[in-house]
């Protein structure tokens, strides 16, 4: 039996030292104890055996012994026939039925038990013998006669004393052989009971022992699985922060100003929602000069200057290098509004001592307040215009956005360009590998969209996909770079392509047979092309769902892009139909150092993982960061230190 272990509820018990079940010893002594059952059945079998014999032991004593008590009787009254003949020699009629009488119990006698034969002696016999001669020859009156006539006498009377002698001596016996069985019956008994008690007691133990130990492991398991979703918990939480907040100045980023503006727009739509889109003046002349330590100082003071000259229900975010915003949604008329900017320009125009260096740091505002129907999107760009303009004209530091005079023409002028752009060649792909972080092979290119707009060189996205969206030319724009992806990449080697595709060109009722008709056109495998929708275009609209997964069905894979940006609910991930996901680049730039992004990564190296999903890091700007990224378990990755985007030759390599 195992004392050795006693666990106790909180020790930490291994679950290889579980022995579920009964042991060897317990099996032993089980048999043992089988064998003490059989032989106390047979015991009990030889027991019963034992009493018949006594029973019919005593039958035959008592018919025997009536036989040997009737030859005794007979054995006198064939006396005294002989004496009558002897004294009246005519009486020698009564003698033959005496003399039969005799005989026939005598034969009896003979056939019944080896106790009655053994009291007749032989001696008997040839008396009779001699007396039935002596009656033949008529002599009455031989010495041999009176001898055999003694020897009768003498011996019959003490044939049932004889008898009962011997046959209670055979009794005895027998008696005491059931008596020895029946005392080893009960000792086998009393050993089998004695033997069940232990081993049931020992299994009890063993079982109970097994059970508190198989307990305390249930426990453990349940604390660890506690303990891991409360990592993953706050690997989530730590993933929301960070995708809502600066992590210089700590202030909320982008994503998070998107969201609050949002909400205050639709919220308070009946309350006016104003944005001052603020930028630093000479900031980047400091920043130059005095380094990018300081840079980063002057910045975190900056933000906190910027937080205090605003009121508790205002919102302030770092909107990306020296920009921030802020939005209020009590602000009734321009004035109070000019008021608010003034408070915020007092703020910085301060002197910011960095070091025992002066330096003197100006801040431009563009103001914009909501109109009916105003996105976030739409006032930002609206207050970002204001402030370009109060930066351009001298001496002016605040400028209140004016919708004749900023946008209407620039927008419209924009948004022409572009769609005659789609038509006359002027947009083209720039090709970025994603590679396997192990072979540093590009399994997978990139297809990122470029503008070669006349007289203003090569633009990049961000400098006209908001016009795209919200004129809806994304539609026709996003069709564009499918079908040149697609028949770039079947003309090429097996890697797949990745193309970039937006919440409004999944919503147009005709994008999958779109896609489609494209594939068949170009003749690129499904499995190889790979459509990018970042995580607000899955979450924020239930409408997108369908057709990705219509999308799925058709072979194409869906990745998600730019994760960790957007709601970051690692939780969420099972529920989206992808097959890829991004984390957005983000979580690369410190991850050499930064051990709360580097639990993240792992995080989502096992979730991917468990869910059967390609996990790729985008961003990857230097080796170290490849190398941090490896031994976190990435195996794909995208970014600088690979190949930046470029023209079409990356594809014929
Ligand atoms: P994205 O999909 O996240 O694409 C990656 C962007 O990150 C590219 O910018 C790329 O040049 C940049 N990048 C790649 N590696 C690094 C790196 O190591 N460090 C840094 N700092 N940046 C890196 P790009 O080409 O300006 O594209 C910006 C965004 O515009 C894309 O982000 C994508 O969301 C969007 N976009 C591009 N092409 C298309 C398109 O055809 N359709 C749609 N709907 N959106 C597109
Ligand atoms: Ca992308
Ligand atoms: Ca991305």
């Amino acid at each position: 039996m195992d004392t050795s272990s006693k666990p106790a509820m909180n020790a930490e018990v291994d679950p290889q030292t579980l022995q579920v079940g009964i042991r060897p010893a317990q099996i032993a002594t089980s048999l043992i104890l089988v064998t003490l059952l059989a032989a106390l059945g047979m015991s009990a079998f030889r027991n019963a055996d034992a009493r018949d014999r006594e029973t019919e032991f005593l039958s035959t004593v008592e018919e025997t012994a009536t036989l040997v008590i009737s030859a005794q009787r007979d054995s006198l009254a064939f006396i005294d026939a002989i004496d009558d003949w002897r004294d009246n020699s005519r009486n020698i009629d009564s003698v033959w039925p005496a003399y039969e009488n005799l005989t026939g119990h005598l034969d009896q006698i003979d056939a019944s038990d080896e106790i009655a034969k053994s009291v007749i002696s032989p001696t008997y016999l040839s008396a009779v013998t001699e007396l039935e001669s002596a009656v033949k020859a008529q002599n009455t009156t031989s010495d041999a006669i009176n001898n055999a006539r003694a020897t009768i006498l003498r011996e019959s009377r003490g044939w049932l004393t004889t008898y009962q002698t011997t046959a209670v001596a055979e009794l005895k016996e027998l008696s005491e052989n059931r008596a020895t069985n029946e005392r080893n019956q009960a000792v086998l008994l009393l050993a089998s009971l004695a033997l069940s008690v232990w081993l049931l007691s020992w299994i009890a133990i063993s079982v109970a022992r097994t059970y508190r130990k198989a307990r305390v492991i249930i426990s453990q398991e349940e604390s660890k699985v506690v303990s891991a979703r409360s990592a993953l918990r706050h690997a989530s939480d730590q993933l929301s922060y960070q995708a809502h907040h600066d992590s210089l100045t700590g202030l909320p980023n982008r994503v998070a100003l998107m969201e609050n503006l949002s909400i205050a727009l639709n919220e308070k739509a009946q309350q006016p929602v104003t944005v001052f889109f603020c930028d630093l003046d000479r900031f980047k002349v400091v920043n130059d000069s005095l380094g990018h330590a300081i840079g980063d100082e002057l910045l975190i003071e900056a933000a906190v200057r910027l937080a205090s000259a605003v009121r508790e229900q205002d919102f302030v975010a770092r909107f990306g290098g020296d920009e921030f915003v802020v939005v209020c949604t009590d602000i009734e008329d321009n004035a109070a509004a000019l008021r608010m900017a003034e408070r915020i320009t007092r703020a910085l125009s301060k002197p910011f001592d960095m070091h025992g260096d002066e330096a003197f740091i100006g801040v431009s505002i563009g103001i914009a307040t909501s109109r009916i129907d105003s996105t976030a999107n739409q006032m930002l760009r609206d207050a970002d215009i204001a402030m370009y303009r109060a930066k351009a004209l001298p001496g002016a530091h605040i400028e209140v956005f004016d919708i004749t005079a900023d946008s209407y023409s620039v927008r419209f002028d924009t948004e022409n360009a572009l769609r005659r752009a789609i038509n006359n060649n002027q947009l083209l792909l720039h090709w970025q590998p994603i590679v396997n972080l192990k072979n540093g092979q590009a399994h997978t290119l990139e297809a990122l969209v470029r503008w070669d707009r006349p007289g203003a060189g090569i633009l990049l996205p961000a400098e006209f996909m908001g016009i795209a969206e919200d004129s809806g030319l994304i539609v026709e724009l996003g069709r564009w770079v499918i079908s040149a992806a697609c028949s770039a990449a079947a003309l090429t080697d097996d890697r797949s392509v990745a193309v970039n595709v937006s919440a409004r060109q999944l919503r147009d009722i005709r994008f999958v047979d779109d896609l489609r008709e494209i594939l068949a056109e170009s003749g690129l495998p499904p499995e190889r092309l790979i459509l990018e929708v970042t995580e607000h275009t899955v979450i924020d609209s239930a409408v997108v769902n369908a057709p990705l997964r219509r999308v799925r069905e058709l072979g194409v894979r869906v990745a998600l892009d730019d994760f960790g940006t957007g709601y970051s609910s690692l939780g969420l991930l099972n529920r989206l139909p992808v097959d890829i996901v991004k984390l957005d680049r983000a979580f690369v730039r410190e991850i050499t150092t930064n051990e709360p992004n580097q639990a993240i990564v792992k995080a989502l190296v096992q979730l991917t993982a468990a869910l059967n999903m390609m996990l790729i890091v985008e961003g990857v700007e230097s080796d170290a960061q490849r190398k941090t990224l490896r031994s976190l378990g990435v195996l794909h990755g995208q970014g600088y230190w690979f190949g930046q985007p470029e023209p079409g030759r990356i594809l014929t390599k």
